[in-house]
């Protein structure tokens, strides 16, 4: 009786995948009507196995998981470019234009009692101007006038009014007006007004013309991206075998290359910058969203590689 129990054991997948002649599985039902024992590995064999089935599924739970996952962060990657390009483009049309001095570009006339009218020609789309105290302690004040426009304003809001402004200082002494080009040029010196004077606008002043130099800061934000993305380069390499800690480097290493690319957005592949604080703000928001973005990208490429050897 056992040494059939153990014949039949051996027989029992193929009897239950139909896999036997007719006369065997004869034989076989013969004995399970009687042997209890194997009557319970029959029952027990067609019972499904739970258990195996989750680990057949799990790579593909997995799998499907992980596409949804890309197919997500595709979505925000293409949101995350197109935003960026639109920002870039902003960057690029409202970047300043300044103005070279000419006659015409200002002109100023006394306004009520103690005030000065500054009017731009009508190509003027935007302009500054800061009144300060003479460094040197004469007894005047220093009003320094930007004018300048953007291909953005160019296209969009030419036929305005002449822009203008009034200033007024409340106290006597008398403004020496001056204008930057902002272009690598001397200031201008236009004219010298003096509330108190009989002619309050006076146009032949004796004045010492400066130039504003462009601002180099941006140079050295440049060099030390280019400087910290060196660095990770040669760390990367070093660390060839240990993918983990390579993953994090390259994450850290795309933001100077973000920086690095916004900034020739926004200055145009120069590191001089007449207007710094603008220059310098775009930059940095620009290089954030285009470093979510490289990091979205750089997700995506990772969950790519492991779609592909989850398929093999
Ligand atoms: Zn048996």
């Amino acid at each position: 009786m056992r040494n059939e129990c153990n014949i039949i054991r051996d027989l029992l997948p193929l009897y239950a995948e139909n896999m036997v002649s007719p006369d065997t599985a004869e034989f076989i039902e013969e004995h399970l009507k009687d042997c209890e024992s194997c009557q319970k590995e029959f029952q027990h064999m067609k019972e499904p196995h739970p258990r195996q089935e989750i680990t057949d599924a799990a790579p593909l739970l997995k799998l499907s998981r992980k596409m949804k996952v890309k197919r997500i962060q595709t979505i925000a990657l293409t949101a995350i470019f197109v935003i960026t390009l639109f920002i870039s483009a902003f960057a690029v049309l409202d970047a300043p234009i300044y103005f070279p001095y000419s006659e015409g570009l200002i002109t100023l006339e006394q306004h009520g009692d103690r005030g000065m009218l500054i009017t731009f020609d009508e190509e003027v789309t935007d302009f500054d101007y800061t009144v300060y105290d003479d460094p040197d302690g004469g007894d005047f004040y220093y009003c320094d006038i930007q004018a300048w426009t953007s291909l953005w304003d160019q296209w969009f809001s030419k036929g305005k009014e002449k822009l203008s402004a009034t200033v007024t200082t409340g106290l006597t002494k008398p403004i020496i007006v001056v204008y930057v080009p902002n272009d690598g040029s001397e200031n201008v010196c236009i004219a010298k007004y003096d509330p108190d004077a009989e002619n309050c606008i006076e146009k032949d002043v004796n004045y010492e013309s400066t130039i504003v130099l462009p601002r180099l800061s941006l140079g050295y934000y440049l060099i030390l991206a280019i400087a910290v993305l060196v660095i990770l380069v040669i760390v990367w390499f070093l660390t060839r075998k240990k993918a983990e800690v390579r993953v994090w480097i390259e994450r850290i290493g795309l933001y100077p290359i973000s920086y690095i690319f916004s900034l020739c957005i926004v200055s145009g592949f120069s590191t001089e910058s007449y207007s710094l604080q603008r220059d310098f703000f775009l930059a940095i928001f620009i290089s954030l969203l285009l470093y979510s973005g490289l990091l979205l990208a750089h997700s995506i490429l990772r969950l790519k590689k492991e779609i592909k050897k989850i398929n093999k």
